[in-house]
């Protein structure tokens, strides 16, 4: 018992949740071979796709291009599984799985036909940008009431099919920074944030594989549990992506933070 007193609650409940700390890691199925090796590298293609989507969720043409990836990755997870269906004495779960997604909104967004390319007519009507000024000097003595105010003259919605090295560089001299806050939405999923949409497809599908390895008496690690709301930890906070700062260091306005390799006016 004595032993027992040094380790302390928090300690016991991180082991118990033991977060893996990649896909791999996650699915593999310890000191076996993967029953199902096509489907589950499809798969691990989809949250490198998803990472791709966030990495660029300032730059609006690349963001449409990777979302177009995204889609058929994510497509190509069934259609791999329904390949390796030899492997299965049962396949009733795919049918089940089946049923339980058609009614599911940001799965018939995916298996929509036209949603194949993302053109950006599809993302005009519910996308936005918002940028707002931090620490401006001439932001004086605002009232609590007009936080939500986007009218207000340092917190306003710009055009989000310019990327935010073009606010950054095409605009007055600046003494402060700025938040751009960014939301991209499809006219084929109404009401739905894509990133975060996204984020539920891989759920799904995450969903239909761990099935699959469970069916095949392969156990899969999950990360999914407790206070846990997806089944990859990186895909749960999303404002940490569609929202960005930059400041102003000698006289000019730097991103913080900035992912490697975007594009440069
Ligand atoms: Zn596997
Ligand atoms: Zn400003
Ligand atoms: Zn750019």
């Amino acid at each position: 018992m004595a032993e027992q007193e040094t380790t302390t609650p928090a300690e016991v409940a991180k082991r118990i949740r033991a977060v893996p700390k990649s896909l791999a890691e996650k699915m593999a199925a310890k000191g076996s071979e993967c029953p199902i090796p096509f489907t589950h590298d499809r798969l691990a293609e989809v949250p490198h796709w998803w990472h791709e989507l966030a990495r660029n969720y300032h730059e609006p043409v690349p963001f449409r291009y990777v979302l177009g990836a995204f889609i058929q990755a994510a497509r190509n997870v069934r259609f791999m599984l329904q390949n390796e269906k030899a492997k299965f004495s049962d396949f009733g779960f795919y049918a089940e799985w089946v049923a339980k997604v058609k009614t599911d909104p940001v799965m018939q967004w995916l298996n929509d036909e036209r949603v194949g390319v993302v053109h950006q007519r599809a993302l005009e009507p519910k996308s936005w940008l918002e940028m707002r000024c931090i620490d401006n000097p001439r932001m004086v003595a605002v009232d609590e009431e007009d936080e939500d105010d986007v009218s207000h003259p340092f917190r306003f919605h710009a055009n989000p099919f310019m990327c935010t090295h073009y606010y950054m560089e095409n605009k007055q001299r600046e003494d402060h920074g700025h938040q751009f806050e960014r939301h991209w939405e499809s006219e084929g999923l109404p009401g739905r944030e894509l990133l975060s949409g996204c984020a539920d497809v891989y759920d799904r599908l995450d969903d239909l594989v761990t099935q699959a390895h469970e069916v095949l008496g392969h156990k899969v690690v999950k990360y999914a549990g407790g206070d846990a709301s997806r089944q990859l930890p990186c895909m749960e906070n999303t404002l940490s992506y569609r929202a960005v700062r930059t400041v102003i260091r000698d006289g000019r306005e730097i991103w913080q933070d900035e992912p490697a390799d975007l594009h440069h006016p």
